[in-house]
């Protein structure tokens, strides 16, 4: 393994299959088996999933509501996908525990940073679940905030195509795929890798942000190897 400790990044459309709507427990089991194959391989692995799938605040503050408050319910929808993972982990053998930055103790863990890399040490995945805990911010940024808290030696984003085009590839066949990039270039060139706060975060800290497309079996694992999989964004 290239990555010892890696931070995952799911979007929560991931979870939806084939589905327009919520989670897919097909979904669900093909990211389990994928994560608990790079466990087995020695890695460490936080996980933090968005809730695009359920909702999403900007969706509500288009609708008419009040943009914090429609976070407030982006995040808690994060928490469900959440525990929906945590239990396909759970049925096939790998010990995970939740940890959210929105605290409900009846459900899951409060966010702690030093009681989650005690978890990971001791063999658990840990979900990273309410993003940042503040409205106005997104999954990608959250997932980064928590790789570079967990010391995590790289953020694995996964996404459906495999990894940073200059145009859109589902509608340009044109498009072209980089092999590496700089946050730099990301963010000048404004490519569609995550919003601005997140790949900023990531350049100010020097977090290695590696895009890449987890449908593809096995995938998981050649990207923690450090093979050649999707766009490797460094400085
Ligand atoms: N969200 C938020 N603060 C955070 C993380 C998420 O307010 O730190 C809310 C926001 O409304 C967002 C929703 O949670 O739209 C779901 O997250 P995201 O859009 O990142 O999900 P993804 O696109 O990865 O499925």
């Amino acid at each position: 393994m290239q990555f010892r400790r890696i931070l995952l990044k799911i979007s929560g459309e991931a979870l939806m299959g084939d589905g327009a709507y919520g989670i897919s427990p097909d979904m669900i089991t093909f990211v389990a088996l994928e994560i608990k194959k790079i466990q087995e391989q020695g890695a460490q692995v936080g996980l933090v999933i968005g809730a695009g799938n359920i909702f999403r605040g900007v969706a509500g503050a288009a609708g008419g509501m009040n943009r914090a408050a429609a976070d407030n319910m982006g995040m808690l929808a994060t928490v469900l996908n959440a525990l929906a993972m945590q239990d396909g982990l759970e049925q096939i053998g790998v010990a995970c525990r939740v940890m959210s930055a929105i605290t409900m103790r009846n459900v899951c863990e409060p966010y702690v940073r030093l009681q989650a890399i005690e978890h990971l040490e001791k063999g658990r995945v840990v979900i990273f679940a309410a993003g940042t805990g503040n409205p106005y911010f997104t999954t990608d940024t959250g997932g980064v905030l928590r790789a570079l808290e967990i010391e995590a030696d790289v953020m694995m984003k996964a996404t459906r195509v495999d990894g940073v085009y200059d145009r859109d590839p589902e509608k340009d066949s044109n498009a072209v795929r980089f092999d590496r990039l700089t946050y730099t270039k990301v963010l000048q060139n404004e490519l569609r890798v995550m919003d601005a706060a997140g790949i900023s975060l990531a350049r100010d800290n020097n977090l290695p942000v590696l895009v890449f497309n987890m449908k593809q079996e096995g995938n998981i694992v050649r990207a923690a190897a450090g093979e050649d999989v999707g766009t490797l964004i460094t400085a």
